[in-house]
């Protein structure tokens, strides 16, 4: 969708181009096109971000009183659009995006001071303890008990698949406080500090070779209960809020087309070197469907977060967007692959770039491999269906 914009819009533009001309620096650029993770480093992420928050940009999407902006839901989209164009990363969403909603909407007035401004500097660098052995899909059935001492808690158990957790001082866990009732009743919403005696990380390395995801152990850990967010036995609520967050509560259609632009030049360049290369259209009529797609995509994501833009959640709508970007973005990272060819024989992403080619092209397959967990993590994408047609559908 090309969108007409306003000359405020249009002059808007020219102001977050000139801020990214300016103080976007040309060494985050370069590690964000080879990045082939989800994340790019925390250290780049939390440099871009302390650039951002000096701006007063880092969080368009909180309120104003918290640090962020007054933007229209079009100039989210040009701000998104813009800094992915210049090749900025996305800011690493698990302590703004995803648990800072969950404190303005549920955490008490001394929770809302004491957190949201170190998420926003960087200071705190969180975690997210939903998932378990034995808990998944199916996360209502999470075990990590916590038992109530004095002030505290007594927490024991484990999480799993914890993205970062080597790298977080803080941790968001659900924990089951009651055992009586169905097996939604009875979750808490804690807040863990990683450095509390008991905790501990083991990692796991997945098949593209990277260390980003943990088991995460807790063992006798005493946490204080001031750090449960709303009430004990309703953390059900307040996880579900988050998951909507952590699902639709950004932007993903402009990073996606500079990832579409990405695999154009791929194609050009494959083309130039093989007159022979696509002779019977397969890989133009992939690319066609795909950026109908993702026309589709931006249009849904307007959408629906213009109607968060009033300060709401994204709805069980964000399903639909977990769903379609993880798609979008799988049907890239399988085109790109199959338009480098033998190429992509050298897995490796070239430390400080490789002479003889674009450093994306290094990054091609350790991206292809590394994203087939994105229709997984975030709930898996037969659950995201399950709930558009439940909650979305009323089927
Ligand atoms: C790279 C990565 C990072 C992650 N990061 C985090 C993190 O930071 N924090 C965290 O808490 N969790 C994290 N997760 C965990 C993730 O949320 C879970 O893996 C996910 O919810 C699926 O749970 P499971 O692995 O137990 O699979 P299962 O729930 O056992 O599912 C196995 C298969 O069965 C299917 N299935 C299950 N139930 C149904 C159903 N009712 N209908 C149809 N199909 C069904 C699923 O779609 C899936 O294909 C991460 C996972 C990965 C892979």
């Amino acid at each position: 969708m090309d969108l007409e914009f306003n000359p405020e819009e249009l002059q808007f533009q020219q102001e977050v181009r000139q801020f990214l001309a300016e103080k976007l620096p040309p060494h985050i650029v370069e590690a964000t096109a080879r990045n082939a993770s989800v994340f790019v480093e925390k250290d780049l992420a939390l440099e871009w971000q302390a650039i951002l928050v000096e701006q007063g940009w880092a969080v368009p999407q909180w309120p104003v009183e918290h640090g962020g902006t007054d933007w229209t839901p079009t100039q989210k989209y040009i701000f998104s659009r813009e800094c992915y164009l210049a090749g900025a990363p996305m800011l690493i969403p698990l302590g703004l995006l995803m648990l800072a909603p969950v404190i303005m909407a549920f955490g008490s007035e001394e929770q809302k001071r004491e957190y949201l401004p170190k998420i926003l500097s960087g200071e705190h660098y969180w975690c997210q303890g939903y998932s378990e052995p034995g808990a998944g899909s199916d996360l209502a059935s999470l075990k990590l008990k916590a038992e109530p001492d004095g002030d505290d808690y007594i927490v024991n158990g484990s999480k799993l698949w914890t993205t970062h957790a080597h790298l977080s001082d803080h941790i968001f866990c659900l924990v089951r406080t009651d055992s009586s009732g169905r097996p939604q009743q009875g979750i808490s919403f804690l807040l863990i500090d990683m450095d509390s005696a008991g905790v501990s990380v083991e990692p796991i390395i997945t098949m593209a070779g990277d260390h980003e995801v943990n088991q995460v152990f807790f063992d006798n850990v005493r946490v204080p209960k001031v750090n449960r967010i709303g009430e004990e036995n309703e953390g059900w609520r307040y996880a579900k809020y988050l998951l909507e967050f952590e699902r639709g509560g950004g932007f993903s259609a402009p990073r996606i087309q500079h990832e579409l632009l990405r695999l154009k030049q791929l194609i050009t360049d494959a083309g130039e070197q093989d007159p022979g290369f696509d002779q019977h259209g397969d890989i133009q009529r992939r690319l066609a469907r795909i950026e109908i797609d993702l026309k589709a995509l931006e249009i849904t994501e307007l959408r629906i977060l213009s109607a968060v833009s009033g300060g709401g959640n994204p709805g069980p709508e964000s399903s639909i967007l977990k769903l379609n970007t993880t798609r979008l973005e799988q049907d890239i990272n399988e085109l790109s692959v199959d338009v480098i060819g033998y190429q992509g024989l050298t897995m490796e992403s070239v430390p400080g770039g490789s002479p003889y080619r674009p450093d994306f092209v290094s990054s091609v397959v350790p991206r292809y491999l590394n994203n087939r967990a994105a229709s997984i993590f975030g709930g898996s994408q037969e659950v995201q269906r399950n709930i558009i047609a439940k909650l979305v559908l009323g089927l």
